[in-house]
């Protein structure tokens, strides 16, 4: 398993993390197994949001005695009413679950306060302008959340978000098909056919995408990922809008290959598909690899958009291109160079500007990207 640094909070997280979608219908026996094997297998990233309170019981008897194991992103406004689990922004209910939440688990403190799932923008204005946000500040100021974060399917939600200075993380879904599209209020739509039938819709990342993903890494919010999978239908040809079935070890490359992603929460149903997720790691890269199967389908159009898949490597002179695209590329994205893009262009040991335009890299690359003009571009962006 390889760990990363969840952004500014400094806290080392596992690159393949645990969702809470495996455990319903089990019981406390299961949560126990599924849980000692994602610890064995080097997970320790956990997203656990509100399922039915039985579950939260048998996460708690599974978590009794090794707490500081895991990192938890526990969410708020999510509650179980009625028999069933609903978002809320009542704060009654919000304060209450969160209370039954803690005392379920068997835990005095959460690693990161999820606030659940903001897509709206008057829900955003509503929970940013009011109780919820001073809640979640409430229960920083007490230790009960060392981080306030926010889970969201909306770029547009998310870049507020992250501009408030507020929110330390940000769960987004994320996966080359939600990539694509336009920001939206209604989830739905990642999920519907006519959307990717639009004219032109395959045929660039979105650009409020790019400007999230290169704000995150300049203001050091980490994202985690849900929905690596896009619900399944990338992993089937017929539902995939590219027209072919990805691995899911390709999924979650593309996810972890993504601007300051630090944990990927793998949809893992069973105990065998959350130790398929946890070999990602120890894969070799040919198995990782989603760009020839992108960059060749009919219905995929990317075309001059770096992927950052690293295909065209080795560059002659030993430019890492990936890279330099990606800094370059974060830059454009919000229109400036800030500081820390600039650092760490600064440490590459080889510069776009070293580049000889041998042109070898161009025909390894599967997206049609002109690296050459793309070196130059980062030629004149960081002035070597
Ligand atoms: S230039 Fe092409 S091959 Fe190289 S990382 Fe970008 S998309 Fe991949
Ligand atoms: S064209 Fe430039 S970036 Fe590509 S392999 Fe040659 S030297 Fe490297």
């Amino acid at each position: 398993m390889n760990y990363r640094t969840l952004g500014r909070t400094g806290i080392r997280v596992s690159e393949v993390g645990l969702g809470s979608e495996a455990f319903v219908n089990h019981d406390d026996a299961f949560a126990q197994e599924l849980f000692d094997a994602a610890l064995q297998a080097g997970i320790n990233y956990f997203d656990l949001y509100n399922p039915e309170p039985y579950i939260r019981d048998s996460f708690g008897k599974a978590m009794e005695g090794r707490r500081e194991q895991f990192v938890i992103q526990a969410h708020l406004c999510s509650a179980w009413i009625d028999g069933q689990y609903k978002r809320t922004r009542d704060m009654e209910a919000v304060r209450e679950a969160y209370d039954d939440l803690f005392r379920r688990l068997r835990i005095t403190y959460a690693d990161v306060g999820m606030i659940h799932y903001v897509d709206e923008q008057t829900d955003f204005d509503t929970v940013f302008g009011g109780e919820v946000l001073a809640y979640a500040r409430e229960l920083k100021a007490e230790g009960k959340i060392r981080h306030i974060g926010m889970s969201t399917h909306n770029p547009c939600v998310a870049i507020q978000a992250v501009k408030s200075g507020e929110i330390d993380v940000i769960m987004l879904s994320v996966n080359p098909a939600y990539d694509i599209l336009p920001s939206n209020e209604d989830v739905n739509t990642l999920f519907e056919k006519e959307t990717y039938e639009m004219p032109d819709v395959l045929s660039c990342i979105d650009p409020e995408r790019l400007e999230l993903y290169s704000l995150c890494e300049s203001e050091g919010v980490a994202l985690t990922v849900m929905k690596p999978y896009g619900g399944g239908a990338l992993l089937d040809a017929g539902e995939s809008p590219f027209g072919v079935a990805m691995t899911p070890a390709q999924c979650l490359h593309y996810c972890l290959t993504r601007p300051a992603v630090a944990s990927v929460l793998a949809g893992a149903h069973t105990k065998e598909e959350l130790l398929e997720a946890a070999a990602y790691s120890e894969l070799p890269d040919e198995e990782k690899d989603f760009a020839t199967l992108l960059g060749s389908t009919p219905a995929h159009r990317f075309t001059d958009k770096c992927m950052y898949c690293g295909h065209c490597a080795p560059c002659t002179v030993g430019i890492d291109i990936s890279a330099v695209n990606k800094f370059a590329d974060l830059c454009e994205a919000q229109g400036m160079v800030p500081e820390t893009v600039r650092e760490h262009y600064q440490v590459l040991k080889v510069k776009a500007g070293d580049c000889v335009k041998c042109g070898a890299c161009e025909k390894r690359c599967p997206f049609g990207v002109k690296i050459v003009e793309h070196m130059e571009r980062a030629k004149v962006l960081f002035g070597a």
